[in-house]
């Protein structure tokens, strides 16, 4: 039966992983970890990483829960060499493969009726049994089955094996034993012909040549039935590793309880994708004690050997570290097009400003998001308006000689950060007073606010006129 042999077949040692979401509505954190694995394993072994949408759930399956998937697979930058490919245009060949294994006999019509499957089950519970179904439609050799009822369409069940066990050496978790006798014959096409979930997974893999199921572990009760369909249509089966599950610090599974899960909230949040990756990537995996790595770093290390058995914890200050570590390391350019947008929405005034690159370099060193940094930035770019308080706590009697004085200077004190730096030393000496007393008062000043980075630095990027009105205005 030539019609069901997946398209070509590959050499075994070419690795071809997959991500397979089912659209939520949003990219979870999970199912962007997931990928990254995927994607990672056949970066590292020069394979093939594929992306298929599970959309079979036409309810959930929205066109703009989708695009949320594609949109955090492209900001996270996990480019798929294949796909997307989606599910509900491949309806055709799931009902081909029906179709053989009905022909071939490893799949078969069950006529049983909702109301005879309860009553099936209440009489198996009653007798203190697993509730399954009993077999009633399934050939056997010798066997006559029932009349066909009239007007009833038919369901089609999987023939699953009778005796003996499945077993699969999982590369997260060992190996795992399934007995077939805990596995029903599974339901791979409703009475209107559609198929089920666990078959269209089976189809998939096989057609796409699938080497690595790399998943969460809530499909672990999944994998004995999928093989033994494989098995069943003489596929090879690939390798399958189950990620333990991401909780929170709570050690409940992660929820939007512990924060944002949704990968796309993040760069709202102004979090760095590479910062997001690199969290990621040492969710349940290492490599020695590397806490900061590049993806091509992560490519080259990363294998299912070093996967960890326990669930991970999401850790939100490890993210904003990293972030923070990112943002540092960041091209200025990159950072003022990520923090223009932001600073013009709160009213930025770019005309006659400092220059964005250079007040962000000087910003960027303690924040945690592009939007602190942002927000940081902004005293440069908006007209200062300090408070009463501010200015009553700050520019107190002991000060004010002391300001008016370095007031003067500044008019002729070259305007540079290490002139201004020796230029405010002398008058902390003449005037007999320390750092803390009067450079708040220069900041209250001349940036409406006590603190800032290095009062030289901060200076030294305002042209001078600016800040000599700012601080005769004392
Ligand atoms: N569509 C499934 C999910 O989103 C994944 C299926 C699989 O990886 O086999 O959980």
């Amino acid at each position: 039966m030539t019609a069901v042999t997946p398209a070509s077949a590959s050499s075994p040692a070419t690795v071809r992983t997959r991500f397979a979401p089912s659209p939520t509505g949003f990219l979870h954190l999970g199912g962007a970890r997931t990928a990254l694995f995927a994607w990672a394993y056949a970066r590292r072994h020069a394979g093939t990483f594929i992306l298929r949408v599970e959309d079979t759930d036409l309810e959930r399956s929205t066109p703009e829960a989708v695009q949320a998937i594609l949109d955090g697979m492209a900001w996270l930058g996990l480019d798929p060499d294949e796909g997307p490919f989606y599910q509900m245009q491949r309806m055709d060949r799931y009902r081909e493969v029906v179709a053989h294994m009905l022909q071939q006999g490893s799949a078969y019509y069950c006529y049983s009726s909702p109301a005879e499957l309860e009553a099936m089950r209440e009489q198996q519970r009653a007798l203190g049994d697993k509730p399954r179904y009993d077999g009633t439609w399934r050939p056997e050799p010798g066997k006559t089955l029932p009349a066909v009822p009239a007007d009833r369409k038919p369901v089609v069940r999987f023939r699953n094996p009778v005796d003996g066990d499945v077993t699969w050496d999982d590369a997260v978790k060992g190996p795992i034993t399934i007995a077939n006798r805990e596995l029903d014959d599974l339901i791979i096409a409703r009475p209107d012909g559609t198929p089920t979930y666990n078959f269209c997974v089976v189809v998939d893999d096989w057609d796409m040549r699938i080497t690595h199921v790399i998943r969460g572990d809530d499909h672990v009760n999944n994998t004995p039935r999928q093989i033994n369909i494989l098995q069943a249509l003489g596929a090879q089966l690939p390798i399958y590793g189950h990620l333990p599950m991401i909780l929170g610090a709570d050690g409940e599974k992660l929820s939007k309880r512990h924060g944002a899960v949704s990968v796309m909230d993040y760069p709202a949040q102004g979090y760095l994708p590479e910062a997001m990756l690199n969290y990621l990537a040492r969710l349940g995996w290492s490599h020695g004690d590397e806490e900061i790595f590049t993806m091509g770093q992560f490519c080259a290390w990363f294998d299912l050997g070093h996967l960890s058995k326990s669930p991970a914890q999401f850790n939100p200050e490890k993210l904003a570290w990293l972030n923070n570590h990112y943002i540092r390391q960041a091209e200025p350019a990159r950072l003022a097009a990520l923090a223009r947008p932001m600073m013009e929405q709160d009213g930025a005034q770019f005309d006659g400003a400092p220059d964005l690159d250079a007040v962000l370099a000087l910003m960027k060193e303690r924040v945690k998001t592009i939007n602190e940094l942002a927000d940081a930035a902004m005293l440069f770019y908006r007209t200062p308006a300090p408070d009463a308080e501010l200015l009553a706590q700050h520019l107190n009697a002991a000060v004010k000689p002391a300001l008016l004085d370095y007031a003067a200077r500044c008019k002729t004190v070259e305007w540079k950060k290490d002139a201004l730096a020796a230029m405010l030393k002398q008058v902390l000496a003449d005037h007999q007073l320390k750092m803390p007393q009067l450079a708040p008062a220069v900041r209250v000043l001349v940036c409406g606010r006590a603190q800032t980075p290095s009062v030289d630095a901060v200076l030294a990027l305002f042209p001078r006129e600016k800040v000599l009105r700012s601080l005769q205005s004392a």
